[in-house]
This record gives structure tokens, C-alpha cells and sequence, in this order.
């Protein structure tokens, strides 16, 4: 259960002061439901306020305070803004601009002959300079009002309708509520590294103060979270028996004599060491990694066909909802007409459909779920579930795969299978002691991809090179990256990508995002397959596991934005069947050093592996990213690709505390178990009262 200490900051967003339902509404839309989402709601950036003693010193383009006597009120025609012009000190003019001015706002803060503090963006329009909806406008006069316009403020990612003062107010309103926590680090470990106490670290970084220790700490306890689950899901996989999976060999062999293809040897390599740990009375812990295009899911339906054979019930959880349509669609052509029943579960199944396959599932008619999370939602009960496959792993956290392991009737055999390369040391310390299977060899018949840079300015060569592979008969992919702050603005980049490929290539453009409908998604990617939409603009939805072999031209759209790791990923949708394929990485013309490194990289070698590795170099090499999302699920602070010597620290502190004081009962291993909570691991926590 959840320690009493954490309640405040598991109640909704609306126990706030000042968030009502509409507020709320909006939060909602960037997950922010929960006091704990707000606190853990980190600022993007920092701005500096400085007081700026006159225009002519202060700095274009910047942010700043200055005083100023209010001059003249100016309002053009019905259309145009509101204009309000100021002196300073010294008889420069600034002008305030307001686009809107309900209640007349403006004319009450800023009366004629007023002298007030402003507080925002100095831009140069023309020869005025001005301020757009300045931040703070205050009088100085009036005490205590001066201070109301901080020195430095944080910055945050925002959705519509919040302001950034808003939304600051929302966080710290969250802070207040936030108690002091009993320390989980290792005394020892926090005083050396100096870091603040947890609340203390929270309230700094959100004051815009933030320190080096403070961020180091929070990224910390991430980190430790993440490798005590760990710990504990080690220790309980490991000692526990389980019932051995045997098959009789029927259904795998009956499946393979009528591939249209031999596996290549390390797939049966991969066979038979699944096989090998699925006879074990064990449950089988085991990683299965391959680059893009492997076949690492004939491996898996091998071993579900063993479970098969056994009676058992076997589950693929896939990250999205098109994966998982595409591995069911797979999945169903590769079995075949041998007698094995695959279903589908994502979260659009409902209502009859839904309640009748799980009723289904409960009775033993299903032999291999296939599905997103929905897979282990709360109603879903399965007859005789032992093995669970879970696809692109990394997707995952270690809580959710605990989730679906928990609904197994006697531990489940795992088997997560990857294709994101990360360097082996760090797979195992981010998934614990597996056993690791790899796929180092390629089908036969793939070629090479070539791959090449090009300028976003030779948009027209692309174009035309586009023009001739469609004339060919080829298909192509067109991805635009999700980079902005608001999502809609990168729509809008692939709506109008779309609409401009529309015109000059007619009807046959499709454009799929992540905001679609399931139902309209699957339209146009079936459309997709079956070659009727000839180029597929997407935004990274595409980037794991789509298979379509017709398609043999990919073109990313500002490439220097993407990780290396994800540009490999999406340079795997194509070189899938027998044409000659080719990778297009549009860059812009403003690139720097490191970028022009990274794609020069991903022209020199389709090693998966290589460019993991490369891909570690280069950004510990200088790139800053702040508050670029790790792609671990378990981490929004920390990024255990960069963080690798702080995650050895965090494991065998992990290991430490779970070796001395297992089910966590000391005052330290209480606290830490108050941590599992507060980044809900509360399955793992859950797993010290079931043993
Ligand atoms: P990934 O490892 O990326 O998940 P898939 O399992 O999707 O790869 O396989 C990619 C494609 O290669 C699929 O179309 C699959 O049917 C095909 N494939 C798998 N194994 C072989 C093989 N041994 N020979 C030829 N094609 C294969
Ligand atoms: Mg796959």
C-alpha cells in the first residue's frame, strides 16, 4: 500500500488552489493530472530578468525589466493592436503592444503619465522598439510590487491556454504541498556528491536556481528506483520455480515447412536456446536483440508455438497500436492453417467484441494474445498464461512488465526482444541479469541502403528523385520529426509537407500521425500496404516495426533532429524486400559540428551496433539536452545512456540495500520503498509482501 505520506501528492491536480476543472482540462492534455505530475513537471529552461537602467543598454531580443513613464495610448482602426507608448529614463520611447484588451485591461494598468516597472521580450520592429503582452507590468510605487517580477524564472513546456506563469503557479502551488521525505540514498553517497535533500532539490530547480546537485539528485533517484525494482524482480524471478514447457515439436515444425523462407542460423541458434530455457523449471529471463529486419519475430512465435503445445497461453505486448496490428497480421499469415487461435487486444477493441474475447481468454479458447497494455488492463483474466513476449522493450518499464507478469498463474517465462542497439553493458544494468540471445545475421537478399545527406535546400532534387522511384513502382516513406513544444505546430509541418506532395504527386499521399483515430490510422496504413498510397508522410509513429517491402525510398525531414538511434530505426522501413533502397536524410543548412558527425556516421556504416556506441561518443561529447526525452520510459530526468557511471553507482547501491535488508524494513529500506511509490513502481513494491 501506499505510504500515508504520499496521498497529497497523489490527489488530483484540482486539490490545487487556483486549478479548477477547466485548468485541469487543459493540464490533462500534457498528462499533468496528479500533484506529483506537477512537481515532477520540470522546467525546460531558465530565463534571466535583468533591470535594465536604460533602453540603450538593454539588449534586443532579450528579456528584461525596465521603468517607464507611460505616454500616449494609440488605437489605429478596430483591427490593429493597441498601442502604448512609454518613455524611460532618459526620453527613449518603447512601445507596449496589446493585440487584445478585453475590459480595457490596458488602460487601467497603464494610465497616462503612470510610472510602472515592464517586464518582457525587447524586439526591435522597425526603428521602435517594443514589447509585445509584456509579462509583468507593476507599480512601483505600490509596496511589495517590485518584487513581484523575479530576477530568474523557470520555463516550462506549456500547452494551450496556460501561460507560463500559470503554469508556474500551478508547480508551485503542487511544491507546497509536497512533504519532506524520508532520505532513500545511502547518507554516505548524498553527502560526497552533495546532494540537497529530495523537496530541497524539487524547490530549487523550480525556483530557477537549479544546481548541478539538485538535477543530479532527482536523475539519481530515478536511477535507483529503476535498479532496486530491478533488485527485487531479480530476486523473485530467480528463486522461483516454474512449470517447464515441453512441447512435442508438432506445431513449431508444421509451422516451419511451410515458411516460404530457412531461417538463418542465428535464428535457430536463438530457437534453441529458447527452447533450451523453456524446458528449464525456471522461468526463462531472456533478451532477444537484433538490428531492424533480424527476424526476430519468427523467433518469438517459436516459442509461443512451445507454449502452444503445451496448453499454455502465451501474450505479445507491443508499444503501439500499429505494431501491434501488424505483428497479429504477421503472426496469422505465418501459423498459417496450423491449428493455433491468435487474437487481438488493443485499446480500441470494446464493448461485445471485447467482453466476449476475454471471456475467451479466461476460458482457454485463445492460445496467443496479441496487444498493446490493454493486454494486462485489470478485467483481463487469462486461463493458463506462461509465457510472455514482450516486443521492443524499451518501450516498457520495468513496472509495466511486471504488470503482465503478475497475471500469470505460476511465473511466466519472458521474452523481450529489442532492436534498439544499446551497448551491453548498459543492457545489463537497465534489464537486469538477462540471458541474451542476438541476431547477427541478416535474411538473405537484403541489400545494402544507401544512404546519403542532402541539403534541405535541394528540396527540388528531392522531389524529382521522389517523382522517379514512384514512376518505377516504388513506395516511400516521408518522415517529419515531432520537435517543437506543441505538437500542433509539428502537425502542421506534416499536414503542409502533405498537402504540398499532394499536389505535385495527385492523390496518392497518405498522412498518418500519432493524434489519428486507430480507425483512420489503420486506413491509411492498410492503404499503405496494399500500394494504393504511393508515399506515406508520417511523424515518427512509423518509426518501429512497420513492414512494407514495396517500400524502397525513406526520406527524413530535418534528420539532425532525430537520435542516431532513431534514424537507424527508421532507416530499417526500407531494404525490407528485393529492391534497391535508398535513405534520404534532409538536413538544414544551419548545422552544427557534432550534427554533421552524427549523419556523416549513419552514411558510413548500417551497424546498428557501431552507431549506438558512436551515437554515446558524440553526445558525451558536448551536446547539452537539457530536457530531451530519453526514450527510456522509466526516466524523464535521467538518461541512463549518459548517465552510465551514476547508474553503476545507483545498481550496487540498489543491490546493497536489497542484499542487507530484503523486504525492506529498515528505516532506509521504508524510505526507499516510499521512492518505489513515488515513481510508481508500486508493483515491484508489491512484490515484498507476495514473496
Ligand atoms: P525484426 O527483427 O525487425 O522484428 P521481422 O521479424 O519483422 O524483423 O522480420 C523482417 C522481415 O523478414 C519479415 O518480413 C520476415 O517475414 C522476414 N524474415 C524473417 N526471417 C527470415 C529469413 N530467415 N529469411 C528471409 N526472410 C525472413
Ligand atoms: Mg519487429
Amino acid at each position: 500500500m501506499r505510504p500515508d505520506s504520499l496521498f497529497p501528492l497523489f490527489a488530483p491536480a484540482t486539490s490545487l488552489r487556483g486549478v479548477g476543472a477547466a485548468l485541469a482540462k487543459q493540464l490533462h492534455r500534457i498528462n499533468l493530472d496528479r500533484v506529483v505530475d506537477l512537481i515532477f513537471h520540470l522546467p525546460v529552461d531558465v530565463v534571466e530578468r535583468p533591470l535594465w537602467p536604460a533602453l540603450r543598454r538593454a539588449a534586443e531580443g532579450k528579456t528584461g525589466t525596465i521603468a517607464v513613464t507611460v505616454a500616449e495610448h494609440v488605437q489605429g482602426g478596430p483591427r490593429s493592436p493597441l498601442r502604448v507608448l512609454c518613455h524611460d529614463a532618459e526620453g527613449e520611447t518603447l512601445t507596449l503592444v496589446f493585440f487584445s484588451n478585453p475590459g480595457n485591461t490596458v488602460g487601467k494598468r497603464l494610465p497616462v503619465g503612470a510610472e510602472r516597472l515592464v517586464s518582457g521580450k525587447l524586439e526591435r520592429f522597425g526603428a521602435m522598439l517594443q514589447m509585445v503582452h509584456p509579462d509583468y507590468i507593476v507599480d512601483p510605487r505600490q509596496p511589495g510590487q517590485t518584487e513581484q517580477i523575479p530576477a530568474r524564472e523557470p520555463v516550462y513546456g506549456l500547452t494551450e491556454g496556460v501561460s507560463n506563469k500559470r503554469m508556474r503557479l500551478c508547480v508551485q502551488a503542487a511544491l507546497e504541498r509536497t512533504p519532506a521525505l524520508p532520505e532513500w540514498i545511502d547518507p554516505e553517497l548524498a553527502q560526497r556528491r552533495n546532494w540537497p535533500a529530495w523537496r530541497d532539490a524539487l524547490a530549487e530547480i523550480h525556483s530557477g536556481e537549479g544546481s548541478f546537485e539538485a538535477r543530479e539528485r532527482l536523475a539519481y533517484d530515478e536511477l535507483f528506483a529503476n535498479q532496486l525494482a530491478l533488485a527485487l524482480l531479480r530476486g523473485r524471478t530467480r528463486k522461483r520455480k516454474t512449470e517447464p514447457l515441453i512441447g512435442d515439436g508438432r506445431l513449431v515444425a508444421q509451422v516451419l515447412n511451410q515458411l516460404p523462407f530457412r531461417p538463418t542460423g542465428a535464428q535457430a541458434r536463438a530457437f534453441e536456446e529458447v527452447r533450451a530455457d523453456l524446458a528449464r523449471p525456471e522461468p526463462m529471463l531472456r533478451l532477444l536483440q537484433g538490428d531492424v529486419g533480424s527476424g526476430k519475430t519468427l523467433v518469438a512465435l517459436i516459442a509461443m508455438l512451445t507454449g502452444v503445445e503445451c496448453k499454455a497461453q502465451a501474450a505479445l505486448l507491443a508499444p503501439t497500436e500499429i505494431l501491434a496490428r501488424q505483428h497479429y497480421a504477421t503472426l496469422t499469415r505465418l501459423v498459417g492453417d496450423a491449428p493455433v487461435r491468435i487474437a487481438l487486444l488493443t485499446g480500441r477493441e470494446k464493448g461485445k467484441g471485447r467482453a466476449a474475447l476475454l471471456e475467451a481468454l479466461a476460458a482457454g479458447e485463445i492460445d496467443i494474445l496479441v496487444g498493446t497494455h490493454a493486454v494486462f488492463q485489470e478485467d483481463v483474466t487469462y486461463h493458463n498464461l506462461r509465457l510472455v513476449v514482450i516486443d521492443e522493450q524499451h518501450r516498457f518499464g520495468v513496472h509495466q512488465r511486471l504488470m503482465l507478469m503478475e497475471k500469470a498463474a505460476a511465473p511466466a517465462h519472458l521474452l523481450t526482444m529489442t532492436a534498439t542497439p544499446i551497448p551491453r553493458t548498459l543492457t545489463l544494468t537497465l534489464y537486469g541479469e538477462m540471458d541474451v540471445s542476438k541476431l547477427d545475421e541478416r535474411p538473405p537478399g537484403r541489400q545494402p541502403i544507401d544512404t546519403r545527406v542532402v541539403s534541405l535546400d535541394r528540396l527540388e532534387d528531392v522531389y524529382a528523385g521522389l517523382a522517379r522511384a514512384i514512376a518505377s513502382g516504388a513506395q516511400a516513406y516521408w518522415v517529419c520529426p515531432l520537435v517543437e513544444e506543441s505538437e500542433k505546430v509539428d502537425l502542421a509541418a506534416a499536414e503542409a509537407r502533405a498537402a504540398d506532395l499532394q499536389q505535385r504527386f495527385g492523390s496518392a499521399i497518405g498522412l498518418v500521425h500519432g493524434k489519428m483515430k486507430g480507425a483512420e490510422k489503420d486506413a491509411v496504413m492498410a492503404a499503405f500496404q496494399s500500394g494504393e498510397i504511393k508515399v506515406l508522410v508520417a511523424t515518427t509513429v512509423i518509426e518501429v516495426g512497420v513492414d512494407v517491402p514495396n517500400a524502397t525510398l525513406i526520406i527524413i525531414e530535418q534528420a539532425e533532429r532525430f537520435g542516431l538511434a532513431q534514424l537507424h530505426q527508421l532507416r530499417g522501413r526500407v531494404g525490407r524486400g528485393q529492391g534497391k533502397s535508398t535513405c534520404l536524410l534532409l538536413r538544414g543548412s544551419n548545422i552544427g559540428e557534432t550534427a554533421r558527425a552524427r549523419l556523416a556516421m549513419m552514411r558510413e556504416t548500417d551497424d546498428g551496433f557501431r552507431i549506438a556506441e558512436e551515437d554515446l561518443r558524440l553526445r558525451g561529447a558536448g551536446e547539452i539536452l537539457g530536457a530531451r526525452q530519453s526514450g527510456f520510459p522509466d526516466f524523464k530526468l535521467a538518461d541512463p545512456m549518459l548517465h552510465g557511471d551514476l547508474l553503476e553507482v545507483a545498481r550496487d547501491d540498489a543491490r546493497v540495500l536489497a542484499m542487507k535488508d530484503p523486504a525492506l524494513t529498515s528505516p532506509r529500506g521504508e524510505a526507499a520503498r516510499t521512492l518505489l511509490y513515488l515513481m510508481e513502481r508500486d508493483v515491484a513494491a508489491g512484490l515484498l509482501r507476495s514473496g
